[in-house]
Order: structure tokens, then C-alpha cells, then sequence
């Protein structure tokens, strides 16, 4: 039964269509809005933590009470199967939002830190505080769960928001505009829809945190807008993530999570594995594979399946056609403009110089280069920008441990691909090109939470004559003496410095009895 015709597959995104008419009065908006939010923060409004509990738990409730609305908004945007959009989407985001609402209260607690001879008497603990009003800025392919997760931590952590979603994947836009205000505070939290027009404008206003996820091209702009008014940025970007395969794999096993990396989403996941690197001896055993699990997957007929996503719209539908006509195809190859379908493809033969190598294939479409040896695919992985992911499909340790120690990337999943994105309280994010910063669980909360350095000292007159010999004038013997207590020598103390510290700790001990017994002790 074919199910993807035009009919049930709403998302016409012959180009791109925004939700808001970008008029002068849809600019002026965003200024608004962010007046709106900034004046709740300054309230205090996000402070008390059951504030944001009570957010929290509304989200949970918005999650769980429209759960087939998502699902029908992420079919039409991209034909994505229930079971995708639950795993991939809606699941994910669950367990990160139980996860946050079960600990954000102890994350949110001041965190004491090791005191040292000079502030033995103090007290030193750096204090979380919210930035302010954050913008949040999503792409398409995880339409919903690129928006939501780092709501979860943007919230938890006591800000308010601006969020944009992406106007590409309009059904699940249009949801998020409607679902937001009806469940979270219409002040503090803010739905901005719109294309790149609408994106410029808030990039000109001063956010007091920006976090993007996109192309590194739309993250240098990004990152160009913040610097005007040096607004902290996390830059969530993709890149090619390649996959290594060694020739003493279960073939059956690396090829179908290999696929399944590749077609989950169409390919249209940052982290999809981009390209293979293996041996020709590989390359055949994966060819040989894939035409029986591909036709396990989806049948005879790929685009009749319900499990096989559709490209978003036709710049991208186009864009990855051309990379399949100027290439050699080894198995797939089939395209289809009026579904915007393209089917899974391998594709054999391939330079480094190739189109298909140059950027991210960002669609279900997997080059594999022959390399000779795990030495050649870790040179050519370091002559390349930095990957948001890298995968190694080997039994050897030793080869698991050059590509960890040699190569630098965003993440890694040994013997699978997209693995690593899924556990809870990883930082997931990039390098170089690949971005800045990470996110996920508690790591999302430490983003959106300025860490701030407090050290509380006390103006006793008794510490304050140890403190003294800070002050000037300067002599060699407070010199000595400051060496002597203050510098670190290692592991091994040294003699002086454990004759200052009985003599300090003495010192210390009666001066804490002076507190103690109180000034009448001096007052015979
Ligand atoms: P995109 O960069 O084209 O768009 C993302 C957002 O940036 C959109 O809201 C868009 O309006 C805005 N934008 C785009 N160009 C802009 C410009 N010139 N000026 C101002 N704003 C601009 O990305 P996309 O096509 O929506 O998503 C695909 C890209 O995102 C891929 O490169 C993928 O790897 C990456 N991605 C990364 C992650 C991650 O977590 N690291 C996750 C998903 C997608």
C-alpha cells in the first residue's frame, strides 16, 4: 500500500514558507517580546525553585497530553513513522524532563568548594544564577526535540525564553506555537515563528544567552551577532561524521547499525554516519549485506514503506539528487521529485575530493573510501574539520584506543552509531566546526546556569592580624613567611611550611576559642 502521497504528507516546502508574514510589525515584535521576558526575570519571577517545578511538570503534561498531535505534526513535516517520532523524539524527551525535574533542585544548590590555608576561615561556594532571558534557536530534523531539550535546562535553571523554531518543519512549529502558551507562563516563556528575516532581527537584540543548533555556516553568523554584545553562545553544528570499519567485524551486525544510523530520518540527523572508511575486503561483506537488511527493513519497495522518511523540502530534495548523479552507485540510487524521495543509497568508488566529500550529505546517502589500514583512516579524519561524531567498529582495543587518543570529535559510539546521544547526562556537542559547548540533562543545566565564585570572609580583628601580612610595607621576612605558607609544594609539605601550619592551626584554634567564649575573654 503506497501511503505517501502529496495528500498525507503536508509539509509543501517547495521553498522556504514562513508561518509569520515578516512585516515591520513582526519585527518590532521580537522586541516586545523580549521586553515582555526581561521584565519577568528582573521580577524574580524564575527564581524560586517551585516556580520551576511547576513549569517543568506542565511541559510533562503538555508531552503527555498531545502526544498524537506531535506524532501527526512530525508525519506531515517529514513522513516520520510513530515509532521514530516516539524513540527519537517524544521518548527522549520524557526521560530528560523526569530526569531534570528529579534533580534540578540539587543542582540548583550552591556548591561548596576546598578551602586553603588563606580562606580556612570562610566561606568559599560558587552560587548558580540564571543568565537572564535566553534565546533558543532549532532546526527542522528534530523538530520537536531539538526545540524541547534545552527548554528543559533553559527553565530548570531560571530563565526565561525566547524560542524559535525552525519555520522548515512548519506542522511542528505551528504545534509548538500553540502548544507552548497554552501550558507554560505566557510572560516568561516565549514562541518566536518565522524564517532567516525574523532569526537576523533577534540576533540584533541582547539576548543574555544564545543557543543555536544548525549548519556551521548559520552558527558563524550566529556567533558573529553575539560577539557585538559578547553574548555567551553554545553552538550545537554538524559536519561529516565518518564511520571506520575493520576487516575483523561481525559484518552482519556493523552493516545493519551502520544502515540504521544512516536511515534513521532519512540521514537528516547531525549525527548520522556520513561516510565509511574501510578496506575493500569490507566494502564487498557490507554490499553483500545490505540489499537483505535493506529489504528486511522496508520491503521490495522502500518508498511504499511507512518507516522511511521523506526529505524536507526540495532545496534539500534537489541538492542530494546531484550527489547521487555525480556518483557511482553501488545499491539504491532511487529518487522521486514529487515525494521528495530518495532512497537509501551506497555509493562506491569514492575520492576525497568528490562533491559528495566536501560537505555534510545531511540525506540517506552513505559514500564508502577504501583506506588501508585504521593508520590512514586516522590521517584522513585529521585533515578534515573536526567531526560532531565518530564511529569505530572493531574488536581491537588497541585500534579503539588510537582512534580515542588520535582523533578529536564532538563524541563516539564504538561498535554502533548514534548511541552515545542517548545517554542521559553525556555533554553532547561538537568541536572546532562541529560547535561550542554541549548540552543534555544535567550538562544542559550547567549551560544555562552562570556559575558564580563566592567567598565570604570574616572581619574578626583576630584573623585580620594573620591577614596582615599581606599588606605593605613589604619586607623580606612577610615575604618568607608568605612563601613559606602559600606556595604549593607538591605532594610533599614541607618542613616549614608543617611548622607554619601547627603554628597557624594553633593560632587558628585560640582564635576560634576567642569567637567562641566571646569579647569578655578580653575585657579583664
Ligand atoms: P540551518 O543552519 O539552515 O538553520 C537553523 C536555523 O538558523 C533556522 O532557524 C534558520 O532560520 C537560521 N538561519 C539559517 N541561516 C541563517 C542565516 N544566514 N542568518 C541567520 N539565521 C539563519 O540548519 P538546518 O538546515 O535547519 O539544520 C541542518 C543543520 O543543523 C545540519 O548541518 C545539522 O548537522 C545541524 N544540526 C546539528 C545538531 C546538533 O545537535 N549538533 C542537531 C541537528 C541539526
Amino acid at each position: 500500500m503506497v501511503i505517501t502521497q502529496r495528500s498525507s504528507f503536508k509539509n509543501n516546502n517547495s521553498s522556504r514558507s514562513p508561518l509569520v508574514k515578516q512585516t515591520n510589525e513582526s519585527m518590532v515584535d521580537c522586541e516586545k517580546i523580549l521586553a515582555v521576558a526581561r521584565r519577568a526575570f528582573e521580577d524574580g519571577r524564575t527564581k524560586p525553585l517551585e516556580f520551576r517545578e511547576k513549569q517543568l511538570r506542565a511541559l510533562q503534561k503538555m508531552y503527555n497530553e498531545n502526544e498524537d498531535a506531535m506524532f501527526q505534526a512530525l508525519k506531515d513535516d517529514l513522513h516520520k513513522s510513530k515509532t521514530e517520532s516516539y524513540v527519537m523524539e517524544l521518548m527522549l524527551l520524557k526521560n530528560d524532563l523526569q530526569n531534570v525535574i528529579e534533580n534540578f533542585k540539587n543542582w540548583a544548590k550552591p556548591k561548596v568548594y576546598p578551602k586553603s590555608l588563606v580562606t580556612l576561615f570562610d566561606k568559599t561556594f560558587v552560587h548558580k544564577d540564571p543568565y537572564g532571558v535566553v534565546l533558543i534557536i532549532s532546526p527542522w530534523n528534530y523538530p520537536l526535540q531539538l526545540c524541547l531539550l534545552p527548554v528543559h535546562g533553559a527553565i530548570a535553571a531560571g530563565n526565561c525564553f525566547v524560542l524559535q523554531p525552525s519555520e522548515v518543519a512548519c506542522n511542528t512549529t505551528k504545534l509548538l506555537s500553540q502548544l507552548i502558551p497554552q501550558y507554560l507562563d505566557n510572560d516568561c516563556y516565549h514562541v518566536v515563528t518565522g524564517g532567516i528575516d525574523v532569526t537576523v532581527k533577534l540576533l540584533e537584540l541582547k539576548f543574555d544567552y544564545i543557543f543555536f543548533t544548525g549548519s556551521s555556516n548559520a552558527g558563524r553568523v550566529v556567533q558573529a551577532a553575539a560577539v557585538k554584545h559578547l553574548i555567551p553562545t553554545t553552538l550545537e553544528l554538524g559536519g561529516k561524521s565518518p564511520a571506520y570499519v575493520g576487516d575483523d567485524v561481525d559484518f552482519e551486525i556493523t552493516t545493519r547499525r551502520l544502515l540504521w544510523g544512516k536511515c534513521v530520518n532519512a540521514g537528516q540527523t547531525c549525527v548520522a554516519p556520513d561516510y565509511i572508511l574501510c578496506s575493500r575486503k569490507a566494502e564487498r561483506e557490507i554490499l553483500a549485506k545490505a540489499k537483505s537488511i535493506f529489504r528486511e527493513w522496508y520491503g521490495r519497495d522502500v518508498k511504499t514503506s511507512p518507516d522511511f522518511c521523506r526529505i524536507v523540502n526540495d532545496r534539500h530534495y534537489h541538492r542530494l539528487a546531484k550527489l547521487i548523479a555525480d556518483s557511482k552507485v553501488a545499491f539504491g540510487g532511487e529518487t522521486d521529485e514529487e515525494e521528495r524521495f530518495i532512497g537509501p543509497t551506497l555509493i562506491v568508488d569514492v575520492k576525497p575530493d568528490d562533491s559528495i566529500m566536501q560537505e555534510e550529505i545531511f540525506g540517506p546517502i552513505l559514500p564508502i573510501l577504501n583506506v588501508e589500514s585504521h593508520y590512514d583512516a586516522i590521517n584522513f579524519i585529521n585533515s578534515r574539520d573536526k567531526p560532531l561524531a565518530l564511529y569505530v567498529f572493531t574488536n581491537e582495543k588497541r585500534i579503539i584506543d588510537s582512534f580515542l587518543n588520535e582523533t578529536s570529535c564532538g563524541g563516539v559510539t564504538v561498535n554502533d552509531t548514534l548511541m552515545h546521544a542517548s545517554v542521559e547526562d553525556f555533554p553532547f556537542g561538537g568541536i572546532g566546526q562541529s560547535g561550542i559547548g554541549a548540552y543534555h540533562g544535567k550538562v544542559t543545566f550547567k549551560t544555562f546556569t552562570h556559575r558564580k565564585s563566592v567567598l565570604v570572609r570574616s572581619l574578626n580583628p583576630l584573623l585580620e592580624k594573620i591577614n596582615a601580612i599581606r599588606y605593605p610595607p613589604y619586607t623580606e621576612k612577610r615575604l618568607n613567611l608568605l612563601k613559606t605558607a602559600l606556595e604549593r609544594k607538591g605532594s610533599i609539605i614541607s618542613y616549614e611550611c608543617i611548622k607554619f601550619i601547627i603554628a597557624f592551626v594553633s593560632g587558628a584554634i585560640f582564635s576560634l576559642l576567642v569567637v567562641l567564649l566571646g569579647k569578655d575573654y578580653w575585657d579583664f
